[in-house]
């Protein structure tokens, strides 16, 4: 029984992504990844909805999304362009003060060397200042990462509880996932959302998983399988996008 556990959790200890950053960022927005599908109560992580309408924070099984001008709410559309997702079980966590986006990476690198392994992030704190981003609707199929950013709506907030869940990839990983953190916020009454540009917090509570595996699923349709993706262009656009 025990043996049984254990070698469950270890199959489920796995990132498992659909589609890479970098094919998102070159315009594949398709929903094709079936959210429910892969759906159970430990499941956290990030994405994104169909033609980056929305952004996508995923826990205890559900995906919550931010658009801009809407109340966040959990996912209409499941079948998703981008997702990074685990069964994430806190196996360290410690308290810090004085947390914000600068200093968040040596913080964890007190606790271990972080430079080539994926960890998943779970950070929680009353926030006195958050800087959120969340995508406007776009009806239009041909609306490129650039607009998107462009067409982006920025919220500073203030005294906000929640959490920041999302992962750590290290650089070699970088046209893969979001190098370094990538984090979205879900406040713990479920009304804020969205990807995380800059934070502080006198006090967090913070929790992390090394996580050794990463499966990565490609799309299948024919949009996919034609598009050419300009790798030059693309460092630029994810480190203008997504950091
Ligand atoms: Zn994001």
């Amino acid at each position: 029984m025990g043996l049984f556990k254990w070698r469950g959790y270890l199959l489920m200890s796995k990132i498992v992504q659909f589609s890479t950053i970098g094919a998102l960022m070159s315009g594949f927005v398709d929903g094709e990844f079936d959210f429910d599908a892969h759906k159970n109560e430990k499941m956290f992580g990030i994405g994104c909805s169909e033609g980056m309408n929305g952004e996508l924070t995923i826990s205890n099984g559900e995906a919550w999304e931010a658009t801009a001008g809407e109340d966040v709410h959990k996912i209409s559309k499941k079948l998703v362009p981008f997702i990074q997702i685990t069964n994430f079980e806190s196996e360290n966590s410690f308290e810090c003060d004085f947390l914000d986006e600068e200093n968040t990476a040596s913080i964890l690198k007190k606790k271990l060397n972080i430079e080539n392994v994926f960890i998943a992030i779970n950070i929680h704190a009353i926030f006195n200042e958050l800087k959120i981003r969340t995508p406007q609707k776009s009806n239009s199929k041909g609306r490129t990462a650039l607009d998107m950013v462009n067409e982006q709506d920025v919220s500073s907030l203030t005294n906000i509880r929640g959490q920041l869940i999302g992962f750590w990839t290290p650089e070699i990983y970088g046209r893969i996932s979001v190098p370094g953190f990538h984090l979205h916020f879900l406040s713990d009454d479920k009304k804020t959302s969205g990807h995380v540009l800059q934070y502080h917090a006198n006090k967090a509570i913070f929790h992390f998983q090394v996580k050794n595996t990463i499966e990565i699923k490609n799309p299948t349709n024919k949009k996919y399988m034609d598009m050419s993706i300009n790798v030059d262009l693309l460092d630029s656009l994810i480190s203008k996008v997504e950091k």
